[in-house]
């Protein structure tokens, strides 16, 4: 189908174009975006359907024809503080909205093949996907490692972290577009599952035993209802560990990683620090672990260390050193420890350096959609008005928001995880989650290790399985097309 997309101010035609290349991307459609005043009848003859989006409504004949009008975003004052949008957000049809046309009720007016709506789903998705907010984050409302805060996110404020509500923005523009008869169904990306999940473990430690019984994982043990018996072993995994009898459980732990991904027939991503903060890239333990992984299919990607999300260089020398010492080839994709990201300068400092597929965008201190789609997306440089080669995969669970930040049991994890799933699959969309490995030693973490197997075996018979390298190369090659 093709899709004609009229705007009436030139300035933001590169920002409302991208808006629409997104929803295309996810929706069987073809796309041309133009200026109001450069379009010819030719254009006009090819389109099935035709969406503008300004003040005024142009006028358009024999067929069908949805008119969005602009909010404050797009105007003068873009990139000051004056563009935010306004709380508390309305909710609009169901959906939280961020930004609606000056003056007006959130409605939307059909009269025959037309319909208008003050509901700006464009702006509002713009601001999400772009994280255009955190341009104004000041470095109070960031956490110690530079990204912006939850405090400082409209999203989490709102209380609407948890939902994909860009996606929910296209839903409601596919929604107006039946009434008018117009059927905009979404891609198979995935056939055919109607989702996808990339399996993704950043190795932050190797080794769960120093020099010191591990007191404080053992007195936490000891205070769980029946944990005695865990304390216990984990006393006697030191032991046996420091004599050389017993494997150090994050080695063990890494192993069950990849068990439980051929068991099920999957694979993931495995993302390492090179930066020698926490190991050395060279230790034999490591690398002996890393060809087992790469030989079942897993992808070898980098884990971003302290103050890489802004120092190009010192990214670049360690994206070097991890080829350079594992050998296998260039390393594409990465995830930044801790998640630390100032957006959109990490998007661009990442992209210089080399790195081709990033899943960092995610929230710390819970599950959610940081920018508020479950699809893979190339993020637009707002400062810069561009959109960026990069593609971002967004993470939206990880283990140390559920059982970190707040404490779940497994009934409490397994519910979110069940309402992410289904959210995704909605969408069509991809469940990016980060399950570290050595959360799955058992006697000190069982309820994260029972929750880790309990999910993979739910999800296996919904979801294609993809290392983000692989989804990634999917994606592109079935991204946005123009006509
Ligand atoms: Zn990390």
């Amino acid at each position: 189908m093709n899709l004609l997309v009229l705007i009436d101010q030139s300035e933001f035609l590169p920002h409302v174009s991208y808006v629409f290349r997104v929803l295309s991307s996810i929706y069987q459609c073809k796309l041309k975006v133009l200026c109001h005043d450069a379009r010819t009848e030719a254009d006009l003859g090819e389109a099935q359907v035709v969406i503008s989006y300004g003040d005024s409504m142009p006028d358009i004949q024999e067929r069908p024809h949805l008119h969005i009008r602009k909010s404050h975003l797009f105007g003068e004052h873009y990139l000051h503080r004056a563009s935010l949008p306004r709380r508390p957000l309305a909710i609009c049809e169901g959906v939280p909205m961020i930004y609606l046309a000056e003056g007006s009720e959130a409605c939307t007016e059909f009269s025959g093949q037309r319909a208008e709506t003050s509901i700006d789903v464009v702006a509002s998705a713009f601001f999400m996907l772009t994280r255009y907010e955190e341009q104004f984050v000041t470095e109070t409302e960031r956490d110690p490692w530079g990204s912006a805060s939850p405090r400082a996110q409209l999203a989490c404020k709102e209380g609407c972290h948890k939902r994909p509500i860009v996606n929910e923005y296209f839903a409601l523009v596919q929604k107006w577009l039946a009434q008018l008869g117009v059927n905009l169904n979404l891609r198979e990306h995935w056939a055919p599952a109607d989702m996808a999940l990339c399996l993704t473990h950043d190795v932050d430690r190797i080794r769960r035993f120093r020099f010191l019984p591990p007191v404080r994982g053992m007195l936490r043990a000891w205070r769980r209802p029946g944990g005695r018996i865990q304390a216990g072993r984990m006393l006697q995994d030191f032991v046996l560990t420091r004599i050389g009898l017993q494997r150090d459980p994050d080695r063990i732990s890494f192993e069950r990683i990849l068990e439980i991904a051929e068991q099920n027939e999957m694979r993931g991503t495995v993302f390492i620090l090179a930066d020698g903060s926490r190991y050395s890239i060279d230790a034999l333990l490591l690398a002996e672990w890393v060809r087992r992984a790469a030989r079942s299919g897993f992808e070898l990607g980098l884990h971003g260390g302290f103050s890489t999300s802004t120092d190009e260089e010192k990214l670049r020398q360690q994206k070097t050193r991890l080829e350079q010492a594992l050998q296998t080839g260039e390393i594409v994709s990465n995830r930044q420890h801790y998640l630390s990201a100032r957006y959109p300068e990490t998007w661009r400092n990442l992209q210089a350096a080399g790195i081709r597929y990033d899943s960092s965008a995610g929230y710390r201190h819970s599950v959610g959609f940081r920018c508020g789609i479950c699809h893979p997306f190339h993020p637009f440089d707002v400062q810069e008005g561009r959109v960026l080669d990069i593609l971002e995969i967004p993470l939206i669970a990880m283990d140390t928001s559920m059982f970190g930040h707040a404490e779940f049991s497994t009934s409490e994890a397994m519910l979110e995880l069940e309402n992410l799933i289904e959210q995704t699959r909605r969408f069509h969309g991809v469940l990016t989650v980060l399950w570290h490995h050595n959360s799955l030693y058992r006697d000190e973490f069982p309820t994260i290790a029972d929750v880790y197997e309990r999910f993979v075996g739910n999800i296996r018979q919904q979801a294609s399985s993809y290392t983000l390298r692989e989804l990634a190369e999917r994606w592109n090659d079935a991204d946005a097309c123009t006509w």
